[in-house]
């Protein structure tokens, strides 16, 4: 079953995400896909205590890379665990630009996901300037090797891959198929590399940037994806029920 993952950054109220819950609670089809929505710190428990027993997973969008109490303002992994996530973003393009999150951090808080058992989706993409210089597969396999670098291979269970090229978040432009295919074999590539050949083939691996209504259907055909990360069309409940009953 493919996976789909919303990511609704830093979007909606708490009033805002039970009404959108509601709407989509009797739109989703429950076989369609497996559905997991990266909502706000603030709206995980109450979007845990509604979805509960739905097969609607939450995640979070940020986790903080340190365990020990002294980061004010920050949120660390037991504590989105407790409040009823099981997945968490790592990576996000957002975070990598305007808080500065490099390899090493994301490394770090990967660690810190993996110990309080929370299921990563590791965010990597270039930007346009790299696109333009033919530089996306060794941007690719840098933020990859630096992401990765002293995990166990039993540990890429719980690591979903999106490749969001940066220039196609938000932005209404996508890669060809063909381009996104190629990529996502060099991702598989670099983990077969860097663990095994069953690791690479194993991974699941997700397209981000721009998916919608119009393009999920062409998007489900490239056949070496897991499913989609969708940002902005997930923020409409009426939306992202077509998105779930549009994937193939
Ligand atoms: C994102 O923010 O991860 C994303 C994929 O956004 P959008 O779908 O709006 O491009």
């Amino acid at each position: 079953m493919k996976k789909i993952v919303a990511n609704f950054k830093m979007n909606k109220t708490n009033n805002e995400v039970k009404d959108y819950i509601m709407k989509l609670l009797p739109k989703y089809e429950k076989d369609k896909a497996e559905i997991v929505l990266c909502v706000p710190f603030t709206a995980i428990t109450l979007s845990k205590f509604l979805l509960d027993g739905t097969g609607i997973n939450i995640g979070a969008q940020n986790i903080c890379d340190e365990d020990d109490g002294k980061s004010t303002g920050e949120i660390c992994g037991s504590m989105i665990k407790n409040c009823g996530a099981d997945y968490v973003i790592v990576g996000h393009s957002e975070r990598r630009v305007k808080f500065k999150e490099n390899g090493r951090i994301i490394n770090k808080k990967i660690k810190l996901a993996l110990k309080n058992r929370l299921k990563v989706i590791l965010c990597i993409g270039e930007t346009l300037a790299e696109k333009n210089t033919l530089k996306t597969n060794e941007v690719i396999k840098t933020q990859l090797e630096d992401a990765l670098k002293g995990l166990y291979e039993n540990e890429l269970d719980n690591i979903v891959i999106a490749y969001e090229p940066i220039w196609a978040i938000g932005t209404g432009k996508t890669p060809l198929a063909k381009e996104i295919e190629n990529t996502v074999k060099v991702i598989r590539k670099v983990v077969a590399d860097d663990f095994s050949d069953k690791a690479g083939e194993k991974i699941e691996v997700l397209y981000g940037g721009s998916v919608d209504v119009k393009n999920i259907a062409s998007f489900s055909k490239i056949k070496n994806i897991n499913g989609m990360l969708v940002g902005g069309a997930s923020l409409d409940a009426d939306n992202f029920s077509q998105i779930i009953k549009n994937i193939r």
